[in-house]
């Protein structure tokens, strides 16, 4: 449980937010300010930091500038965008992003610093963001450009000894008028079009001195001065670009056939943006769509003494806390952290011991986030994930050993509180769990949410069974549901332990003891194995 850990979180942002006051925070990060434009207006700026010549935003306050709604889980350093139609979640200190359930790379980590948690620019230029916004996005000039999805835009000039091309890519019909202004002046003019950005570029030959392409209120105009030579002219549209060519003579011919290769691919959406990031959250994204889990086959065999899964099946251990964040603590007693590390060393022997493939979110005193710990369960595709944690509560006479697993509402204030606890969000109630927990949830929720409540209840029958432990086990109400948000986003069976409370002398004793400790991961254990069996998992 968390309480102890909020107080200390909250005395670690008011210690920061001193060392801000008395001393410069530019001597920490380079930090500074972002402006946003939005459709040509200045929308004031953001917090911003460099990290390695990437330029981080105040995640929050961009969002927000965006018209979207955030959550902050500043205690957890992970926050939740929202767009309509999408949804995204940033947890320091990954270099990635969780858009709409799917992996998505990101050139720099996401930085918690302070309140704040700043992400990589790029993030808001992820196609998934500018579809749900119908933006084009940019980041120019140390600003985040956020305009119309452009239709017309340069893309390539043509210069040969008898003629000149200007070549424009074009998003759907877009109409045009051109007329020769003066001798050597053509305007072409592009009503109700966007420009991605104006474009002047010098050809300095005889046939196209140099054009300009600029927005002049809502209309688009090309603007073309001709040089000595540029007596024909002609601006058409071919082979589906719009082309503007120039000669002395004979115009070239209208098919571009022959013409050198040039970029024929639209230069929009992408282009501009890193495109090796892209890629490689698209591949990601690929990679992890989520794969339908099959129902269990039953074991045909029966009578066998020994465990024989058809395949290695796979068990996360996550022991709770780590790092700078102790977890419960209480005087005459190691730190929820450590206890939890130890016991689910023990449960991860007993484990191994029993054939199953079994991985820790951590095996040693390191900081880990809360999705960071769901994410290694997925990408390890664990079968079981159990999550190990020590209570504590305010009342000194409560004790017990309890075990949860998430629903979307607790069963009592009690397990509420407990959940709000080890989310390490007090601020935040589950009120405030918007829709995108519910959609990240979604698939799991129904098909796991019982499958997880079997779990916990062979957990808790084995727990009650071994001895040693001297935790009582109370069989009316050890098993709880809570909105644990470890448990949220993992796609598998998932449970939490709570051992026993640290706040309780009797517990605190066992909980510090060698041997009961040894006892509850193999308790533990046990539960897991009569749990796989039982479902069929694996044989009797
Ligand atoms: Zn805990």
């Amino acid at each position: 449980m968390c309480r102890a850990v909020f107080c200390l979180l909250m005395k670690k942002a008011f210690l920061a937010l001193l060392a801000c006051l008395l001393f410069p925070c530019s001597a920490l990060h380079a930090q500074g300010k972002t402006d946003i434009y939005i459709l040509g207006k200045d929308k004031g700026s953001v917090s911003s930091m460099q990290a390695n010549g990437i330029t981080l935003l105040d995640a929050r306050a961009t969002t927000k500038k965006l018209g979207g709604s955030v959550e902050l889980y500043a205690a957890a350093k992970q926050i939740k965008v929202a767009f309509p139609g999408m949804y995204a979640i940033l947890s320091a200190p990954l270099a990635e992003a969780i858009v709409n359930a799917q992996t998505v790379k990101l050139p720099a980590e996401v930085v918690a610093s302070g309140s704040r948690i700043y992400v990589p620019a790029q993030f808001f230029m992820l196609p998934q963001v500018q579809k749900a916004l119908d933006r084009q996005i940019t980041f120019e000039n140390n600003a985040l450009v956020v305009e119309k999805n452009f239709t017309l835009a340069f893309t390539d000039k043509e210069q040969k000894p008898s003629y000149d091309r200007l070549r424009f890519f074009r998003k759907g019909n877009i109409s045009f008028t051109s007329k020769q202004k003066n001798k050597h002046t053509v305007e072409v003019v592009f009503p109700s079009v966007v420009l991605k950005r104006n474009t002047s570029l010098r050809l300095k030959d005889d046939f196209i001195r140099s054009f300009t392409l600029s927005q002049r209120g809502k209309d688009a105009v090309l603007k073309v001065i001709l040089g000595k030579n540029g007596k024909n002219w002609r601006f058409t549209e071919e082979n589906g670009e719009l082309v503007f060519a120039c000669a002395e003579k004979t115009l070239p011919a209208v098919s571009s056939a022959s013409s050198p290769a040039v970029a024929t691919e639209a230069p929009g959406e992408r282009e501009d943006m890193t495109p090796s990031i892209f890629a490689d959250a698209e591949e990601d994204a690929k990679a992890s769509v989520p794969v339908i889990k099959p129902a269990p086959q039953p074991v045909m065999k029966s009578g066998e003494p020994v465990l024989t899964a058809k395949r290695k099946l796979r068990i996360v251990i996550d022991p709770g806390h780590g790092g700078k964040d102790p977890g419960a603590t209480r005087r005459g007693s190691s730190q929820e952290k450590a206890l939890n590390l130890t016991v689910s060393k023990h449960l991860y022997n007993y484990l191994k011991d029993q054939g199953f493939e079994v991985k820790m979110t951590r095996d040693k005193d390191v900081f880990v986030t809360l999705a960071g710990r769901s994410k290694m369960a997925n990408d390890f595709k664990a079968d079981l994930f159990i999550s190990v944690h020590t209570n504590a509560a305010k009342r000194a006479a409560a004790n017990g050993f309890e075990v949860y697993f998430r629903s979307d509402k607790a069963t009592d204030a009690e397990a509420a509180e407990v959940a709000a606890f080890e989310n390490e969000a007090l601020q935040y109630e589950e009120a405030h769990y918007s829709f995108v927990d519910m959609l990240l949830e979604s698939m799991a929720k129904n098909e796991f949410m019982n499958e997880s409540s079997k779990l916990a209840g062979h957990i808790r029958n084995y727990v009650y069974k071994e001895p040693g432990i001297g935790i009582a086990v109370r069989q009316n109400n050890a098993i709880r549901q809570a909105n644990f948000y470890v448990l949220r986003g993992v796609k598998s069976p998932a449970v939490l332990v709570e051992m026993g409370y640290i706040s309780s002398s009797k517990d605190r004793a066992r909980l510090n003891n060698k041997a009961a400790q040894k006892r509850m991961g193999q308790g533990i254990g046990k539960g897991i194995v009569s749990y796989l069996k039982a479902e069929g998992k694996i044989s009797k």
